[in-house]
């Protein structure tokens, strides 16, 4: 870490007093590492959790020929190219329950959505396309040699990798880990979290405000943030702007937490004492990224005996914080957490309704309403943009993200759109 650290600072595009997003982004995904341990779990537990190893197929799914289609199973070879055919109906297989026997030149068997195709027959004709008098079924012609038939292995094969290690288990996962059989799978353990805030004018819940107090929002939104990425959360409260209780909340974090994340106290001028603390509990940089809002941030290390943690100082403005978490935090918890391969938000363009004042040289994330209007979509941009009007967060569903070089947008032009579908 140290070193590569040091690395960095002798990069030629690295200035931390205006690091582009992108940058910062890589440096941050570069130096953290997925940590070590995992547990067994049943698998309606793992929901939400980074799999450990691979899970090999050990049967074919689905283990035999099925159908795909309630109606009649036969063997083409029979079947007239022109005209009709008459076939006699020798059996049924339902789904679970099979026809025993061999399906002999001239027969067909009634088969049922899933039921197992008999030995003899390749092919299922539709119940709509036949005509049934009591044993004596009629085919049309024109019917395609393998139909509706689903064949064994078609969705897994033995020996076949169903699931690799570092896939965060959704509920797909589970019930296609349940098709296999497998009751129980290893699983990452939980990544541990710890966060604080930082400031003498924040008020816990509960409390009532005094003059100039502000209510602590940012551990919610940090709680919450967190706990979506399937993290273990260690919330260690309010801090005070103390050299002391910051030090002490330093230690408690980096002792138990693979990661700390911390929110106000980074910005220059606004008590530089936090700086200088973490500076000397770890390693740690100290950025100005080139982005609105989020522009003031912390990354680094903070040491605790042979352990420590990786600290993120998040800005203390609501809306930064859920900014930077997103850009630059949810990567490489990510990471941490042992998932590959990590997709980024997905990103799309779109034409914005509204204008937006921008000024070149930095990135905006400005909060958006991504809608749909006569079957296009668009997006429209909350009302006020300032960051700490949280209110504009609860309002969006995506952040309208404005490249660095870009001024200000006109309606009409496209934007790129991160929509928040399932994160916020
Ligand atoms: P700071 O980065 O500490 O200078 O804080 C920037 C702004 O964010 C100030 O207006 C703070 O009052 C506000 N702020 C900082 N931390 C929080 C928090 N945990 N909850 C709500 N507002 C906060
Ligand atoms: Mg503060």
């Amino acid at each position: 870490m140290t070193s590569l650290l040091k690395q960095i600072s002798c990069a030629d595009d690295y200035d931390p007093e205006s690091l582009s997003v992108a940058r910062a982004r890589q440096i941050i995904f570069d130096l953290v590492e997925p940590v070590p341990g995992s547990e067994r779990l049943f698998v309606r537990n793992a929901l939400g959790r980074v799999l450990a190893e691979d899970v090999i197929s050990t049967a074919n799914v689905p283990g035999h020929d099925n159908s795909a289609m309630d109606g009649y199973a036969v063997r083409f070879a029979d079947l007239a190219a022109e005209g009709e055919t008459v076939l006699s109906l020798a059996g049924t297989t339902f789904a679970g329950r099979a026809f025993e026997g061999i399906l002999g030149p001239g027969q067909c068997v009634r088969i049922m959505t899933g039921g197992m195709i008999p030995q003899g027959a390749d092919t299922v004709v539709i119940q709509e396309a036949a005509r049934a008098e009591s044993e004596r079924i009629t085919v049309p012609p024109r019917q395609r040699q393998g139909q509706h038939v689903r064949h064994a292995g078609e969705d897994l094969r033995a020996g076949e990798q169903a699931i690799r290690a570092g896939k965060q288990l959704r509920p797909a996962e589970l019930g296609l880990l349940a098709s296999l059989g497998v009751a129980e799978v290893s699983v990452k353990r939980r990544l541990r979290v710890a966060f604080f805030s930082t400031g003498d004018e924040l008020c816990s819940l509960g409390t009532p405000l005094k003059s100039g107090e502000v209510y602590d929002s940012n551990r919610y939104t940090l709680f919450g943030m967190l706990t979506r990425l399937g993290c273990e959360v260690i919330d260690l409260g309010v801090v005070r702007d103390e050299p002391a209780a910051l030090e002490a909340a330093f230690h408690m974090a980096a002792a138990q937490a693979d990661a700390i994340l911390t929110s106000g106290g980074v910005s220059v001028g606004e008590a530089d004492f936090i700086r200088g603390l973490m500076a000397k509990l770890g390693e740690v940089a100290f950025w100005k990224i080139a982005m609105r809002p989020g522009r003031p941030m912390a990354f680094g290390r903070i040491d605790e005996g042979s352990k420590g943690a990786f600290l993120f100082g998040l800005p203390g403005n609501p809306v930064a914080v859920m900014v930077t978490f997103y850009q630059f935090v949810r990567e490489a918890l990510l990471k941490m957490m042992g998932v590959s391969p990590i997709e980024a938000l997905p990103q799309f363009r779109v034409p914005c309704v509204t204008a937006l004042k921008k000024r070149p040289g930095r990135s905006e994330f400005q909060r958006g309403v991504l809608f749909s209007e006569k079957g296009e979509w668009k997006v429209r941009a909350t009302g006020s943009q300032g960051s700490g009007i949280l209110s504009s967060m609860s309002e969006a569903n995506c952040f309208i993200a404005v490249e660095p070089d870009r001024g200000s947008v006109e309606p009409g032009e496209s934007v790129f759109v991160q929509p928040f579908e399932g994160l916020v």
